[in-house]
């Protein structure tokens, strides 16, 4: 009876949602929601491999950027924000939307990636996917909003941030038009999370558009992840050995320094030098400290009662290139923890080259390695592994930690669309390669009776919004 009540009621806008990224794939997120007279994007991602050096980022976007009224970014890993400052470029004057958090996370990102940009151009003789004057007009024309905050944005539509808990600054967005809602998810957290505020409660939703990263898989006991960190710490100790940690810049190696930073001070593992040997991961971390306020409880008590959670005794953070390859000679034990995570670029090849062929040290995944990459290549067990012009053997112990995902997985996204299910009408699933979110599709249809489907690239689907 309530439905039927709604159904009659409820104004009949009409929307239309286009998957022009993001579908049937994990990267390059990119969706059009044109509701009129607004044309808002959410999210405008690399495709990647770890690279940026695909041809698709240099495609013209299929419409015209100069038309488009607003951009959302739900949070700054590069395939949801990566390429913000060719839209520009390429004739975007909208308004650009983040939560504060994320707009400094995507000044570092695209600093970072802007050196990168010119490197690989130059290599292939092309002119970059975008240069520092690109990246200086999109901060001209964005705005942050706190999570909660609502505004309007014309059409008679609200819209506001709530917590993913996915990232630093993560973000879903909630629009609303006359009593109908609309999420785009982004990215959503693997709740608790060590640092961040669990992905907050949807209710009344009638459309989500989500992600399926891990879809159709299921992590592994995530109190093993801190153990097993532990031990590797201990071992490296005890056998006087060098232990390199691969990691990502962006909250991978804040869990790490803020893991580490607990065992020292409690005394669970012996001081130990510990490096942080990246500059990327460095500038995050000061990001990271300016919003310790988006903490979890926890966290913020820890900090109120006076520790600083990214800083403890033997902690160095390296800084020039100089001072990286002086680390080869600083005694043993030692901990290195240094990007890129999938070892496709970054200082770690330096340490990879010097250390891999010494039994000495222990090389620790703990993120996931990219079918193709360096990364995966040595912990799939190659013995001979070519970086930058030189061959090296492969002596180094291998570990692997696999708990430290900052993605739901596959009982995590069903139970996160289960506080909706009373009026959700449909649930679009992206952000996932086919099987993961073909999967995640056929529990949310079977377990919770919904709706749900996985749009294909290029799709447009009407929505009564
Ligand atoms: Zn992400």
């Amino acid at each position: 009876m309530g439905a039927c009540y709604n159904a009659l009621t409820m104004a009949q806008n009409q929307s239309t949602l286009s998957f022009l990224g993001g579908a049937g794939s994990v990267t390059g997120a990119h969706f059009l929601l044109e509701t009129g007279k607004q044309k808002i994007l959410i999210d405008c991602g690399l495709l990647q491999g770890g690279r940026y050096g695909m041809d698709e980022n240099y495609e013209d976007f299929p419409y015209d950027p100069s038309t488009i009224d607003i951009l959302f970014l739900t949070h700054a890993h590069a395939d949801h924000i990566g390429r913000v400052p060719k839209l520009v470029r390429d004739g975007f004057k909208g308004v650009i939307c983040s939560t504060p958090a994320t707009r400094d996370l995507s000044e570092v990102m695209f600093e970072d990636a802007v050196r990168i940009l010119a490197d690989e151009a130059n290599k292939r003789g092309v002119s970059p996917l975008y240069e520092p004057e690109d990246i200086g007009s999109a901060f001209e024309l964005w705005q942050t909003h706190d999570y909660h905050q609502d505004f309007e944005i014309g059409d008679d539509i609200h819209a506001q941030f709530l917590d993913a808990g996915h990232i630093l600054g993560a973000a879903m967005v909630e629009f609303e038009r006359e009593g109908v809602k609309f999420v785009a998810t982004g990215d959503l957290g693997n709740s608790p999370a060590p640092l961040l505020r669990d992905t907050e409660e949807l209710k009344g939703v009638h459309y989500l558009l989500m992600e399926s990263v891990y879809g159709d898989r299921a992590h592994e006991d995530r109190e093993d992840r801190v153990g097993l960190l532990k031990d590797a710490i201990l071992n490296t100790h005890k056998g006087n050995r060098t232990l390199l940690i691969p990691s990502f810049a962006m909250q991978r190696t804040q869990i790490l320094l803020y893991e580490i930073n607990k065992m020292v001070e409690a005394g669970e593992v012996p001081e130990i030098p510990v490096y942080l040997d990246s500059p990327l991961a460095s500038k995050v971390t000061e990001v990271y400290r300016r919003y310790t306020h988006l903490f979890n409880d926890r966290v913020r008590e820890e900090i109120s009662s006076g520790d600083d959670i990214f800083e403890f005794p033997k902690f160095t953070i390296v800084g020039d290139s100089k001072e990286s390859h002086a680390l080869l000679n600083a005694p043993t034990p030692k901990v290195i923890i240094a990007g890129s995570g999938m070892s496709v670029g970054g200082r770690v090849l330096m340490h990879e080259k010097k250390l891999l062929g010494d039994k000495n040290t222990t090389i620790l995944f703990v993120g996931y390695q990219g079918v193709g990459t360096l990364g995966r290549r040595i912990q799939d067990g190659e013995r001979l592994v070519t970086i930058g012009q030189k061959q090296v053997r492969v002596r180094a112990r291998k570990e692997t930690i696999r708990g430290f995902s900052a993605h739901k997985d596959r009982d995590g996204l069903v139970a996160f669309v289960e506080t909706s299910a009373d009026t959700l009408r449909e649930v679009f699933v992206a952000m996932g390669e086919p099987r993961s979110s073909l999967f995640l599709v056929q529990r949310l249809r079977d377990f919770l009776g919904v709706q749900a489907r996985a749009p294909e690239a290029g799709e447009a689907i009407q929505l009564e919004f």
